[in-house]
């Protein structure tokens, strides 16, 4: 059935089995689920795990070992065909391993990403995964909001939803509810409807679900979305390129000691199986896999700590990130707000935190309704804030007494104080009906309901008798707006103000009065916000041309919001990490500069507000923003203005965002960071990367864990290539020093193994260096190489050569038969202590602590053991062809293993001294 539009709401929610009030009974909810499916779009199937496994088995390299596997067989020699098999399999299964976890990290952070709706079942609303929605199911839709299912549309207050990703047009519609007679109305006219995937930019309301998952209209067409392939990251794709090249080098260098090992009259098939092995030895195929764990294991790092990354790249781009901007309400602060002033003119009331106790969370036995008693002016005020509020006090499932908020906390914060001093909004609303609203926008940073108000004095409550008289006063007019919002927006539209029972023209002096109180309460760092009323004839608002303006002026109130704790101190880590935070925020200047004062973050920059930047041209911003740490009253599209100043300036910049309106700079932003708690699925679905807290030092810990990544893909990639190049110059160097082949096939893959096997992976897991948020950030463009690394890996990989070959000539020399098994074991224990001295790229072993990566320890003892067992166990000596060492030459291999290692360790020294 896709005629819904047709049909009237009451027609339609029959049809459904549903009702507006009550939604459905929970047990209907779940019998739907279970035999209509759950409310998603079929994805791509995850790769299989024989699949992974298969692919690892057809890599050119590993058919090629396989081919010299049977060569092998074929030639009589069925014992180093099995040995190549089973080096084939457990490298097979060391690639499948690292793929498939690579995979699962993927597909759980995916699962995480799943948006929640607010859904009416059992006449409850509750919060569920999008995931759950049935058809049937009533479902609120609020600014921000990805539509989440086809949804025929009940109610609606200003609800506008851009469709574009169903009809191509970008304008945002205006939805209505009434049915659609024409005969046939293409979904972009379909105003009475709401489809997946749609985007609601503006108002709310709330609807019933006609269809879900692929019965939706996006169903129909996404097919289309699920060819979209994982995208590589910049830091993969370079690396797969420098690993094609690295494959042509390797081939041109094997098809030189294939060519020198026949000149030197070495057999075709040992100079085959050699040219195989060291290609194999050579081609870093591990890599991708190796850098797809570190990002994906990283992200899950990232998730412990509370930051969901979204698009893989931004791991990367997130340690060199050079500037963040932050949100101030529940990013610097914890968004635990408490009334703590009310303001009428001439009279002012503290609210001690007895009164309100625990955040905004209400205990009914602490009411204090005798403090309002001689004070009408201040219920009036509580009145309108409770009325022109949309969040709501739900009562505890264990403790009647007990209340929480449900909604934004700036109008839980008024509510519950309204209620604490005995005005409950569940009692007020169904005395003074919402009949019209404009909702709050972050541009006009105002909102307006209007009420019917009950003509009989006796309807109304016996707090509020003044106020009756006063409203009878007024022409006892049967409606009431009221507006509330910043204060300076609020002054904008008012014309009067309530002082001593009357209304008065507001003058400049009562301007400049209002003003003062509002700064002042401002600089001790509470969010200020005021209220005014007007009362109406009509119950229509035109637009809010006629209902936001000619105000009366009523009274101020504000709240504050505990700055989070932890955020200080990861302000001050910024700093020494050579990033710099700035605040932006719609809140009053005042309040942003007392906050980033308290928090240092005011050290190197003053303040600009929005309207300064309207004065400023994009060049004379990109100027100003050096010199600029809090922008207060800031606009969306400023945001915007601000990410691109800072990248004309060259930064690497991350900004967060909450609203519709942020996307823009989410995406312009070089990581685009969206709350998870308070943000809209707009903004997540534009962000890189949800802060599941919402805290700032959410943002200084995954950059921290970005920049241990990229360290340790840099640790990996010169542990390999060292460790490979100095087997490529020991086979170099021995046909040039005349000897016979230095290294056997098998030694050479049993190498490789070690080196692609458990250390590399260890090394992968190293825990972050001790200076890490001690330096500047690192460039995302930097050359992988660069900073030295390409010149270590040179010297390290000749100096490994150098001593094994080294040892490996001079025991040839004397014609000792122990020569080849010296140089075997020299090459895979000097990896071991290069390991260990990579660990670090600026401290000592001894300064991080042997210990502190029990896992690269655990490598290295297993290597080493193993190594022995090749040496000395006669199975397997057959096998490697090695001898069995004297006492004397395996302590002097091992002596001469430590000599890479401290080698590195002298570098290390004197690179500390000069820098
Ligand atoms: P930040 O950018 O620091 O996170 P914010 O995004 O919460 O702050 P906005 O929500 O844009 O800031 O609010 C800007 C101003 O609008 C506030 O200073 C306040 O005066 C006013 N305001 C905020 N919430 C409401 C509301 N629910 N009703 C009326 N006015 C509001």
């Amino acid at each position: 059935m896709s005629k819904w539009h047709k049909l009237d709401r009451e027609t339609v929610l029959r049809k459904l089995g549903s009702d507006r009030s009550w939604g459905l009974n929970h047990d209907e909810a779940i019998h739907r689920l279970e035999t209509g499916g759950p409310n998603k779009l079929q994805e791509k199937p995850q790769k299989p795990p024989w699949r992974i496994l298969w692919e690892q088995l057809i890599e050119p390299l590993v058919l090629l070992l396989v081919a010299a596997a049977i060569i092998s067989a074929l030639l009589g020699d069925y014992q180093e065909a099995v040995v190549i098999l089973i080096i084939v399999i457990l490298n097979a299964l060391l690639g499948f391993s690292q793929e498939y976890r690579a995979e699962k990290a993927m597909a759980a952070l995916k699962t995480l990403a799943i948006p929640k709706v607010k859904v009416r079942r059992g006449g409850h609303w509750h919060e569920i995964p999008a995931s759950e929605l049935v058809v049937g199911d009533i479902v609120t839709l609020e600014d921000g909001n990805i539509v989440s299912a086809d949804i025929r549309l009940l109610e609606v207050a200003n609800l506008r939803i851009q469709e574009s990703i169903l009809t191509g047009e970008a304008e945002a519609v205006p939805k209505s509810i009434d049915p659609l007679t024409e005969k046939k109305i293409p979904l972009g006219d379909r105003l009475n409807m709401a489809y997946m995937g749609t985007l609601v930019t503006y108002g709310r309301g709330y609807g019933v679900v006609v269809g879900t998952g692929m019965k939706t209209q996006l169903g129909k067409i996404a097919k289309l979305l699920q060819k979209v392939e994982a995208e590589l990251t910049p830091l993969q794709q370079r690396l797969q390129r420098l690993g094609q090249q690295i494959l042509m080098a390797s081939v041109i260098l094997v098809v030189i000691i294939f060519s020198l090992g026949l000149l030197e009259g070495e057999g075709l098939k040992v100079m085959f199986l050699t040219a195989v092995s060291l290609a194999v030895a050579a081609v870093p195929e591990g890599l991708p896999a190796v850098v797809t764990i570190a990002l994906a294991l990283g992200s899950q790092r990232m998730l412990k700590r509370g930051a969901l990354i979204r698009k893989l790249p931004a791991v990367e781009t997130l340690g060199s990130v050079t500037v963040i901007c932050s949100d101030k309400t529940g990013t610097l602060t914890e968004n635990r707000m408490t009334v703590n002033v009310l303001d009428v003119v001439g009279r002012r009331l503290n609210l001690t935190s007895e009164l309100i106790r625990d955040g905004h969370d209400l205990d009914l036995r602490q009411q204090q309704p005798s403090l309002l008693k001689k004070q009408p002016q201040l219920v009036w005020l509580l009145l309108g804030s409770a009325l022109c509020n949309d969040a709501s006090l739900e009562a505890d499932s264990d403790d009647p007494q007990l209340f929480h908020v449900v909604g934004e906390p700036t109008e839980g914060a008024l509510i519950t104080a309204a209620a604490s001093l005995g005005l409950r909004k569940s009692d007020l609303e169904p005395l003074f009906p919402r009949v019209a609203e404009i909702p709050f926008d972050a541009q006009r940073r105002r909102m307006t309901t209007l009420h019917h108000v009950p003509r009989d004095g006796y309807c109304w409550p016996e707090l509020l008798q003044q106020p009756w008289q006063w409203h009878q006063n007024l022409g006892g007019m049967p409606y009431m707006a009221f507006t509330k919002g910043a204060v300076d927006s609020l002054l904008d539209i008012c014309t009067e103000v309530w002082v001593n029972n009357h209304p008065k023209p507001l003058t400049e002096v009562w301007q400049s009065w209002i003003q003062d109180s509002n700064d002042e309460l401002a600089a001790q760092g509470s969010r200020v916000l005021g209220l005014g009323f007007r009362p109406h004839l009509s119950p229509y608002i035109d637009h809010g041309t006629i209902i936001e303006q000619n105000l009366i002026f009523l009274g101020l109130m504000a709240m504050s919001d505990p700055i989070r704790p932890e955020v200080k101190e990861a302000v001050q880590t910024c700093r020494t990490a050579g990033i710099r935070p700035v605040m932006i925020t719609g809140d009053h200047p005042l309040t942003a500069q007392h906050i980033a004062r308290e928090l240092g973050m005011m050290v190197n920059g003053g303040i600009l507000t929005g309207q300064d930047l309207s004065c400023l041209n994009a060049d004379e911003l990109t100027e100003k923003v050096l010199q600029t740490s809090v922008y207060a009253r800031v606009s969306p599209k400023q945001k915007l203005q601000i990410v691109e100043a800072w990248q004309q300036q060259g930064q690497i910049v991350a900004m967060t965002g909450d609203g519709v309106n942020d996307a823009p700079a989410l995406k312009k932003a070089d990581i685009g960071i969206a709350m998870g708690v308070s943000g809209t699925d707009v903004a997540k679905e534009a962000a890189d990367m949800a802060l599941l807290d919402d805290n700032f030092a959410t943002i200084i810990a995954a950059v921290r864990e970005g920049r241990i990544i990229y360290d340790n893909v840099r640790k990996f990639i010169f542990y390999m290539f060292s460790s490979n190049s100095g087997e490529i110059w020991v086979m170099l160097a021995a046909f040039f020093l005349g000897m016979p082949l230095p290294l056997l096939p098998l030694q050479i893959l049993w190498i490789n193994l070690m080196t692609d096997g458990l250390p590399a992976l260890a090394l992968g897991i190293e825990p972050a260096e001790k200076h890490i948020m001690h330096r500047l950030p690192y460039p995302p463009s930097e050359n992988i190489f660069s900073r030295g690394l390409g010149w270590r890996i040179i010297w390290v990989g000749l100096l490994m050569g150098f001593v094994s070959l080294g040892t490996g000539y001079y025991y040839w020399q004397q014609q000792n038969p122990a020569w080849q098994t010296m140089i075997f074991t020299i090459v895979t224990l000097s990896q071991m202590g290069n390991a260990l001295a990579i660990r670090s790229e600026r401290y000592a072993l001894w300064k991080i602590g042997l210990f502190s990566n029990p896992f690269l320890i655990m490598a290295v003892i297993l290597t080493v053991i193993l190594q022995i067992g090749i040496i000395y166990v006669p199975f397997w000596q057959n096998l490697f062809q090695t001898t069995a060492l004297s006492v004397n030459d395996l302590l002097l291999c091992l002596l001469l293993s430590t000599v890479v290692f401290w080698a590195v360790e002298a570098e290390k020294w004197w690179l500390r001294r000069q820098f």
